[in-house]
């Protein structure tokens, strides 16, 4: 039987570092050495004021839910098992917003404001990925 794979996030060089944390249980992005700018996708430049240097700052992995939708109807055939699933944007403590499924839970339990930690999916040996599952306040 033919078997259609989930498609994995393409590891750039930029982004590399982020994949490589993510494989230790490290949540991390991109501070910039200039303005202090958190960014996320990856970059060599700070979207902010365009300076070059940056270092790769830990994440508390804690946040609530900023917004999040439910997928009944997936793009992308491999994904059709999983429906409905979700997808929500997380406002992490630092501020920064981060996209991610949130897991362990009923999509009916999902609300905005609701605080939810990170969690790492091994998907394979070269993919972890950083979701989230809700937490107790
Ligand atoms: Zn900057």
């Amino acid at each position: 039987m033919f078997v259609i794979e989930k498609p994995l996030p393409a590891i750039t060089e930029d982004g590399a570092p982020y994949w490589e944390y993510a494989k230790k249980h490290e949540l991390r992005v991109q501070r910039c050495g200039a303005c202090g700018h958190l960014r996320f996708p990856p970059s060599n430049v700070c979207p902010k004021c365009l300076a070059e240097p940056g270092e790769w700052v830990r994440l508390s992995g804690r946040g609530t839910i900023y917004s999040f939708i439910v997928i009944h109807r997936p793009q992308h055939p491999a994904f059709q098992e999983d429906a409905p699933y979700n997808v929500a944007i997380v406002e992490l403590e630092e501020g920064i917003r981060l996209h991610g499924n949130v897991v362990g839970c009923r999509n009916e339990e999902l609300a905005v404001g609701l605080p939810v930690e990170v969690t790492f999916d091994h998907v394979k040996d070269e993919v972890v990925l950083p979701k989230f599952r809700l937490r107790s306040a």
